[in-house]
């Protein structure tokens, strides 16, 4: 026994301690990478949200080192249309831009910030100060530093951020998750007010996002109750003034707070997907309209033109809900025109074409609205089957004020042409830049100079009329 123990024991000391030592190691190893991935982000090895909300708590709860007047701020940063640079670009370059914005952001950040990457584009940092306004004049200096364009293979990339800081003082009670949370809403609130914004949060926000809670409740509600109604803005030939179409336009008669225009819950409403039952809806009332259009009008060959959302548009069996509801009204699908923005194209393109395709197979014309604004290229843009291009009210609405304007819708005018495409002027208010299109050649117009957006019946009524007057705007409703 004692001889085979001492055997057992010269045999286990040469073997076995080496390997426990490789295993401690690789257990080692396994827990520091577990220790880092819980701490940090691994792409950039900046913390994580995680450990930032840690290292947040820790700058709250030690206040002897939060002196009197000393601030604690959280400064939260969302790239703008990172989504759209991702898909273009590839998911490869998308991290090597997130690296490169990681670098440029530290290196405008004082030694003592705690700086992390909180998910796919966001980033935060919490630091303490001496004043307020050490918060903002960094928010500042993070979106300067991000507005010199990046080189990613050889492309120029540019990039935006929106900023929303909160902050909190001495003797005031802040947890780390509600200071976290406020800047978050402070940032949202500053994409509201279009890229390239920061905004200091403001407890007006806060229930600002509590409204929105309710909203979507609301909303859920709506659409069960059919709160919402469609408002038709003629289209306009410009050689004429004849009315040739109407975009159907979605308004909420919301039962205590009144009319709710789309930009207040469309976004909302392709957040949670409620977009899909909406949109459907909207589609059903449309095409009933047309019916009724087509038979009251039938020497008219008016289009119908209705705005379909990313949501709508993603949907695999959208062609096939369309046709279901083309065959119950009873109307010529080649009335109908479907809208849709470039950002919709992004992404996975051939998959985008072949939805596009399955709508013209309905017969169905496509339009592609707010040109201008997003990021199609040249190429992709002769690939898309499309009919009618928007040109956006941005540009419209300058083009008399600015000689670049004016050039910028030359070409859309132009490039719409060259691909057999015919244009549509959005947003059109005075008669100068009614002249100005009619002599860029481009076919029609949409805008207050006409009409604005009018109930059902108020736009059977324009149908009577021959031509389009725009003195009788007067008795339009505001809306
Ligand atoms: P959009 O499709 O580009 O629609 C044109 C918007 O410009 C409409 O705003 C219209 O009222 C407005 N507009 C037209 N002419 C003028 C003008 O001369 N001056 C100015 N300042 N504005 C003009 P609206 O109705 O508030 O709709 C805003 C956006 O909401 C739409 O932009 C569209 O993106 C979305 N939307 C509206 N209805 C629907 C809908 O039924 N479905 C979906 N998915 N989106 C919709
Ligand atoms: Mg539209
Ligand atoms: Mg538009």
């Amino acid at each position: 026994m004692g001889w085979s123990l001492f055997t057992f024991r010269m045999l286990w000391i040469p073997v076995a301690e080496p390997a426990l030592a490789f295993m401690s190691a690789i257990g080692l190893a396994l827990s520091y990478r577990l220790l880092y991935t819980t701490h940090y982000d691994t792409l950039t090895g900046l913390l994580n949200r995680n450990a930032l909300r840690h290292a947040l708590q820790q700058l709250l709860t030690h206040r002897s080192r939060f002196r009197r007047r000393e601030t604690i701020g959280v400064i939260f940063l969302d790239l703008d249309h990172f989504k759209v640079i991702n898909e273009s670009l590839g998911r490869l370059a998308g991290d090597q831009l997130l690296l490169r914005v990681a670098e440029r952001l530290r290196a405008e950040l004082p030694r003592s910030a705690r700086f992390a990457r909180v998910s796919g584009d966001e980033f935060a940092i919490a630091l303490q100060c001496s004043e307020p306004e050490t918060l903002t004049t960094l928010a500042e200096a993070l979106q300067q530093a991000l507005s010199e364009s990046f080189s990613l293979d050889g492309q120029s990339v540019t990039v935006s951020s929106s900023i929303g800081i909160a902050m909190t003082q001495m003797g005031h009670q802040h947890s780390s998750d509600n200071l976290f949370r406020d800047a978050q809403t402070a940032m949202y609130r500053a994409k509201v007010s279009g890229n390239g914004h920061y905004q200091v949060f403001s407890t007006g926000m806060l229930t600002e996002a509590i409204d929105r809670f309710t909203l979507e409740n609301e909303l859920r509600q709506g659409i069960a109750a059919q709160e919402f109604v469609l408002y038709y803005q003629p289209i306009v030939a410009l050689d004429s003034e004849k009315i040739v179409g109407f975009e159907a336009l979605i308004r909420w008669q919301h039962p205590q707070h009144g009319f709710i225009a789309p930009y207040r819950f469309i976004p909302l409403a392709e957040e949670t997907g409620l977009i899909i039952p909406l949109g459907e809806w909207i589609c059903q009332e449309a095409c009933c309209q047309l019916n009724q259009w087509q038979h009251q009008f039938p020497e008219l060959p008016l289009m119908l033109s209705i705005n379909l959302s990313g949501r709508q548009f993603e949907q695999s069996d959208l062609s096939r809900r369309l046709a279901q509801i083309i065959r119950a009204e009873g109307i010529d699908g080649q009335r109908l025109k479907f809208e849709i923005t470039e950002s919709m194209l992004m992404g996975d393109v051939d998959n985008a074409i072949d939805s596009m395709l399955k709508l013209k197979s309905l017969g169905c014309k496509l339009g592609l609205d707010d040109f201008g604004t997003g990021y199609s290229s040249l190429s992709q843009l002769r690939r898309f089957p499309v009919d009618t291009i928007k040109v956006d009210q941005s540009f419209v609405q300058k083009m008399g004020k600015s000689d670049e304007d004016h050039e910028i819708v030359r070409m859309i005018i132009s490039l719409g042409h060259i691909l057999g495409m015919d244009l549509i002027a959005e947003g059109v208010e005075i008669k100068e830049d009614v002249d100005a299109l009619r002599s860029l050649d481009c076919e029609y117009g949409q805008g207050y100079f006409w009409s604005k957006p009018l109930p059902a019946a108020q736009a059977t009524e324009l149908l009577q009329q021959p031509y389009l007057r725009p003195e009788s705007q007067s008795t339009q409703i505001d809306i």
